[in-house]
C-alpha cells in the first residue's frame, strides 16, 4: 500500500494555486493538525493491522514547513501503525525557502525521509513574483546545494512551463541551468489556469498573457528532447528521471496500487472503495474523533475502473497492458478500438509491443484528444453486454452512466514530438475536428488524476 500524508500549510497562497492549503497558522493550529493526524494514523493502524507500506509521501501544502522532528514523530507512528517495508521510499515535497537550515535537513534525513521534491517552478525572479512564490531563484539553487550537502541522494525539482510572458528560449535556458545541477528527478508541468485564482483573473482580463499555444507545445517538445539527451528517462507525460530514480510512489499510483490518504482533503482508494477526507479541518477532526473517517466511501463503478486503467496507464512510457483491459472487461482492446488504434499507429502516435500499448511522444502531445475519443468509445462499449461472466466487471455489476465531463481535467497531454508534429496535428484534427495540435492538447494541465493524485502536482 502507498501512504499519502497531506500537510495543508503554506507560507502564503501562490497566485495560481487551487490546492487545499492554508497560510501557516499559529503554533496551536499546527499542533492541533499534528495531533489529529496522529490519531487518524492510529485509527487506521487499528483497522488495518500492520499492512505493508512500500511508500510514504508527504504532500501539500508545504510539508517542509513542519519541524523536522515533527516529521520524525509522524514517521515513528507510521512505523507503529503499519509494516513499513525495508527500503521504502519516503518522499517529501519542499519549498526552497524552507530548506535552509543544515541541522533541520540532517534531522529529516535521520528521521527516514530519503527523497525530496523541491518546488522550484522557475528560475526567473520576475516570474516567481508573478506566480506569488515565496522564494527567489537564488534561494532555489542554494537550497538544492544545501540538501545535497546534507546527504540527500534522491532530489527532484518541479518546474512549470508556459508561464505568462515566457519564451521558448527562456524555458530552454532555464532547463539547461537546472540540468547542470544534476537533480535526480524532474517534473515539468504546463501551467494550469485554475478558475478563481488571481493568475487566472490576470489572464482573463488581459493584464497577463500566456505564450502562444504552439510555443507552449514547443516548450514541451524541445524540453523533453533536451532532458532525454541529458540522460533523463521520460517515464510519464510530465516526469523525467535519472536511471533508477523514478518516483515509486507515483508509479504505484499510475499502476493502480491501493493508497491511503491521511490529513484534510486527502483522497484514498482501497480495495475498490474511494473516499476523500473533508477539507475543513474541524470536519476532518470530528470524523477522526468519532471514528468515522473513511466510512463514507463509494465503490468504484466498473466504468470508472476501466477509464482510469486506460487513462493512468497511457500516461506512462510503459503503457497499457492489453491483457489488463481484458481481465477487467472481458473484451479485447485492439478489437474494441480497431479503427482508432489503426489510425494512431499509422500516424506514429501509438505503438504496440510485448502486449503493451503506449503513446509515442507525438501521441502524448495530443493525449487529451486521444483519451477523450477512447473514453467516448469505451463508454459506448461498456453499455453493451460483456462477453464473459468471469470478469471483475461482470461480478461488479452493470456499467453506470458515463461522466465524460471528468476527462479533460484529469489528463495532461503536453509533451515533445519524436516523430513529427504534423502527424500529431493530422490526428488531432481527425480525432477531434480541431486543426491545431496545441488546441488538442491540454497545454496547461499538471497531471491531476481521479479523484486527486496522492502526489505529483505542480505546486509546493
Ligand atoms: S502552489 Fe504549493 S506552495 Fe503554493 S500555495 Fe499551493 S500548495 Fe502552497
Amino acid at each position: 500500500m502507498l501512504l499519502y500524508i497531506h500537510v495543508p500549510f503554506c507560507r502564503r497562497k501562490c497566485r495560481y494555486c487551487a490546492f487545499h492549503s492554508l497560510e501557516m497558522g499559529t503554533a496551536s493550529t499546527v499542533r492541533d493538525y499534528v495531533e489529529t493526524l496522529l490519531r487518524e494514523l492510529a485509527l487506521w493502524g487499528d483497522r488495518m493491522g500492520g499492512v505493508p507500506v512500500t511508500s510514504i509521501f508527504f504532500g501539500g501544502g508545504t510539508p517542509s514547513l513542519l519541524p523536522a522532528r515533527t516529521i520524525g514523530t509522524i514517521l515513528d507512528r507510521v512505523g507503529k501503525a503499519f509494516a513499513v517495508q525495508p527500503g521504502a521510499e519516503i518522499s517529501m515535497e519542499a519549498n526552497p525557502e524552507s530548506l535552509t537550515r543544515p541541522s533541520e535537513l540532517r534531522t529529516l534525513l535521520k528521521a527516514g525521509v530519503n527523497r525530496l521534491s523541491m518546488g522550484v517552478q522557475c528560475l526567473d525572479d520576475a516570474m516567481l513574483h508573478t506566480l506569488g512564490r515565496p522564494h527567489r531563484a537564488r534561494e532555489a539553487l542554494d537550497a538544492f546545494r544545501a540538501v545535497r550537502a546534507a546527504g540527500f541522494q534522491n532530489v527532484g525539482m518541479d518546474l512549470i512551463w508556459g508561464l505568462p510572458g515566457q519564451t521558448l528560449r527562456q524555458w530552454m535556458q532555464q532547463l539547461k541551468e537546472v540540468v547542470r545541477l544534476r537533480p535526480d528527478h524532474l517534473s515539468c508541468y504546463g501551467l494550469t489556469l485554475e478558475p478563481g485564482t488571481p493568475l487566472e483573473d490576470d489572464c482573463a482580463t488581459g493584464r497577463l498573457g500566456l505564450p502562444p499555444e504552439r510555443a507552449q507545445a514547443a516548450m514541451f517538445m524541445d524540453g523533453a528532447e533536451l532532458l532525454e539527451t541529458e540522460g533523463y528517462i521520460h517515464y510519464e507525460i510530465s516526469n523525467f528521471a535519472r536511471m533508477g530514480f523514478q518516483c515509486r510512489h507515483n508509479l504505484g499510483y499510475w499502476e493502480g496500487e491501493d493508497y491511503l490518504g491521511l490529513g484534510p482533503s486527502a483522497a484514498s482508494t482501497l480495495g475498490g472503495l474511494r473516499w476523500n477526507n473533508p477539507e475543513d479541518h474541524a470536519a476532518w477532526t470530528r470524523q477522526v474523533d468519532e471514528g468515522r473517517v473513511g466510512t463514507e466511501a463509494e465503490r468504484l463503478t466498473p466504468q470508472t475502473r476501466v477509464l482510469e486503467l486506460i487513462m493512468l496507464r497511457l500516461r506512462t512510457a510503459r503503457g497499457l497492458r492489453v491483457k489488463a483491459y481484458r481481465e477487467l472487461t472481458g473484451r479485447d482492446f485492439l478489437r474494441d478500438h480497431k479503427r482508432l488504434v489503426h489510425l494512431l499507429h499509422r500516424e506514429g502516435l501509438l505503438r504496440i509491443r510485448d502486449g503493451y500499448l503506449r503513446l509515442t511522444r507525438s501521441g502524448m502531445l495530443v493525449s487529451n484528444s486521444i483519451l477523450e475519443r477512447l473514453f467516448e468509445d469505451t463508454e459506448t462499449l461498456m453499455a453493451l453486454p460483456v462477453d464473459t461472466s468471469a470478469t471483475p466487471l461482470a461480478k461488479a455489476g452493470k456499467a453506470v452512466a458515463p461522466d465524460a465531463g471528468q476527462i479533460d481535467s484529469q489528463t495532461g497531454g503536453q509533451i515533445g514530438d519524436q516523430t513529427g508534429g504534423h502527424a500529431a496535428e493530422n490526428v488531432a484534427e481527425n480525432v477531434t475536428g480541431q486543426d491545431n495540435p496545441a488546441d488538442a492538447t491540454s497545454a496547461a494541465a499538471p497531471p491531476s488524476s481521479p479523484p486527486d493524485p496522492p502526489a505529483g502536482r505542480s505546486h509546493g
